[in-house]
C-alpha cells in the first residue's frame, strides 16, 4: 500500500489544515509512515510567519530532494504559507518538488496528487487565494474527543510585521449553519471539546445575511447537546465586544480561558504596528473580561524588539505585563517578513538587542505565571484527561477549563474523559495535581 508522510510547521491553523491533507491523502488510498524515508509521498506543510520555521523547511526539503534520487518513485508536496508566498523561490531551490499548493487551494489537492500518482501530469503550483470550504474537505483528526472547526478564513488587518493576510488571503467567514452541522457531526462521532479557529474570530460574520456575530455564533453551539467545552482562538483586542464577554459569562459551554494577543504595551510601537488601539484599551478590556468572567485565564502573543522600539517603549511592555499578570505569554523576536511594511522601517534592533529583551520578558512572565498557578495550588479543577504523560506513563495528563495542563497519577487510561483534579504543586505550565477522592493514586 503506498505511503505519506507529512510534517506540519506553524500555528494551529496549519496544525488543523495538515488534518485535512491527511484525510485527502489517506482517502486516495495511503497510509502515514512515522519517517520521511518509509514515505512515497513527502508533505511539508509550511510556515511564514518568521524566518525559522522557513529556514527548517529548506532544510527538510533538502534532505527530501537526496531520497528522491534513490530509486523508489517519490512525490514532494509544499502546502502552507510558503507555497502561496515563494513558489518561485521553493521551485528554484529544490526543483525536485512535485506539487505547490497554497491553503486556499486544498481543494485540488486530492486531484493533483492523483494525477501525479497516475503518471498523468508534471511538477505542477496551485495558487488561489479563496477559502477551502471545510465542508468537502475530509479531516482526519488526532484524537477523537477533541477537534479544530474552521470558522473564518483569512485575514482583513494589516499588522505591519505580518505576512497572513498575503498567504491566506481576506477574510471570509463560513456560513454557521455549516459550522454548526460540522459540530453536530463532530459530537456525534464523540468529540466534547471544539476549538474554533480563525485570524480574528471577533470580526466573524462579516458579508453574512442575516447578520451574525461571534457572540452569536457562540450561542448557536451552545444549543448542539453533547458538546461540553468550546475555546477559541485568536481574539483582536480591537474587535472584542461587551457581547463577547456577555457570551463567555452566560454560556456554560465556552471555557474561562481569552487569548488576546498584546503584542507591545507601548502606545506608540501599537500605533505603528497598526494593531488599532491602546495600551490603555487593552488594559480596560482586561478588566472587564475579569470581571465578566471569574477565573478567567489570560494569554497573549507578545513581540519585542519592533523597528524603533526604545528601551522605554521596551519599559512600558514589561509594565503592561505587571499590571495584567498573563497566565501564559507566547513571546517572539520581531522578524523582518519581506514585502511587510516593517521590513521598510528604519531603527532596527540588533539580534543581541532583542535577545536580551526577550530574555528579561521572558523571566518577568515566568515568575508571573509561576506565582498565579502557586495562588490556586488547593483549588479543584475540571481536567479532560488527553492520554499518558509523555514522561512517566503512570501519569495521566489533561487540561483545565482554563486550558492550564493538569498531570495526576492514574493506573487506567482515562483518555477523553472528565475527572475532579485537585492542583497540588505549581508548574510553569499548570500543576501537578491528584484525582478527587484519589489521594492514593488509586482508583
Ligand atoms: N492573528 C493573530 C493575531 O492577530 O494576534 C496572530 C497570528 S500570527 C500567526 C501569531 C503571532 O506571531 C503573532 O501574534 C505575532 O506575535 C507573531 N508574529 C507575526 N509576525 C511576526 C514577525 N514578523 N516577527 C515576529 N513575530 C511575528
Ligand atoms: Fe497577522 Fe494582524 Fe492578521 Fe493577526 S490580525 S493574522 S497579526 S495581520
Amino acid at each position: 500500500m503506498p505511503t505519506y508522510h507529512l510534517e506540519t510547521f506553524g500555528c494551529q491553523m496549519n496544525a488543523h489544515d495538515s488534518e485535512g491533507i491527511a484525510g485527502v491523502l489517506y482517502g486516495l488510498g495511503l497510509r502515514p509512515v512515522g519517517t520521511p524515508e518509509e514515505a512515497d509521498v513527502l508533505v511539508l506543510n509550511t510556515c511564514s510567519v518568521r524566518d525559522k520555521p522557513q529556514r527548517k523547511v529548506f532544510s527538510r526539503l533538502g534532505h527530501y530532494a537526496r531520497l528522491k534520487s534513490t530509486p523508489r518513485r517519490r512525490l514532494i508536496v509544499i502546502a502552507g504559507c510558503m507555497a502561496q508566498l515563494i513558489p518561485d523561490e521553493v521551485r528554484k531551490r529544490a526543483p525536485e518538488v512535485d506539487l505547490i499548493i497554497g491553503p486556499g487551494a486544498y481543494g485540488e489537492l486530492e486531484g493533483a496528487v492523483r494525477e501525479l500518482l497516475e503518471g498523468r501530469s508534471g511538477p505542477q503550483t496551485i495558487l488561489t487565494r479563496c477559502a477551502p470550504d471545510a465542508q468537502s474537505i475530509p479531516y482526519r483528526r488526532e484524537t477523537p474527543f477533541r477537534a479544530w472547526v474552521d470558522v473564518m478564513y483569512g485575514c482583513d488587518n494589516h499588522c505591519a510585521y505580518c505576512v497572513v493576510p498575503r498567504a491566506r488571503g481576506r477574510e471570509v467567514s463560513r456560513r454557521p449553519e455549516a459550522i454548526v452541522a460540522e459540530v453536530e457531526g463532530l459530537v456525534a462521532e464523540g468529540v466534547v471539546e471544539i476549538t474554533l479557529l480563525g485570524q480574528n474570530v471577533n470580526s466573524y460574520g462579516h458579508g453574512i445575511e442575516p447578520p451574525v456575530d461571534f457572540a452569536d455564533l457562540l450561542g448557536r453551539l451552545e444549543a448542539v447537546a453533547g458538546l461540553r467545552r468550546v475555546r477559541f482562538t485568536t481574539s483582536h483586542p480591537k474587535d472584542v465586544s461587551p457581547k463577547l464577554m456577555r457570551a463567555m459569562a452566560e454560556l456554560p459551554t465556552v471555557c474561562e480561558h481569552l487569548h488576546l494577543p498584546v503584542q507591545a504595551g507601548s502606545d506608540r510601537v501599537l500605533e505603528r504596528m497598526g494593531r488599532g488601539h491602546s495600551a490603555e484599551q487593552y488594559l480596560t478590556l482586561v478588566q472587564a473580561a475579569r470581571e465578566a468572567v471569574p477565573g478567567l485565564s489570560l494569554t497573549t502573543d507578545v513581540m519585542v524588539g519592533f523597528p524603533g522600539e526604545t528601551r522605554e517603549d521596551f519599559d512600558s511592555t514589561l509594565a503592561l505585563f505587571e499590571i495584567v499578570r498573563f497566565d501564559q505569554a507566547f513571546m517572539f523576536r520581531y522578524n523582518d517578513r519581506p514585502g511587510t511594511r516593517a521590513d521598510e522601517m528604519a531603527d532596527k534592533l540588533s539580534e543581541e538587542e532583542k535577545q536580551a529583551r526577550f530574555l528579561e520578558l521572558a523571566r518577568l512572565q515566568n515568575s508571573i505565571a509561576r506565582e498565579i498557578n502557586e495562588g490556586r495550588v488547593g483549588e479543584e479543577f475540571e481536567v479532560l484527561v488527553e492520554g499518558r504523560d509523555a514522561k512517566d506513563p503512570k501519569k495521566a495528563r489533561g487540561r483545565t477549563r482554563q486550558n492550564k495542563l493538569m498531570i495526576f497519577p492514574a493506573e487506567e487510561d482515562l483518555s477523553g474523559r472528565f475527572v475532579q483534579a485537585k492542583a497540588v504543586e505549581a508548574r510553569l505550565w499548570g500543576w501537578l495535581g491528584q484525582r478527587h477522592g484519589n489521594e492514593n493514586g488509586k482508583l
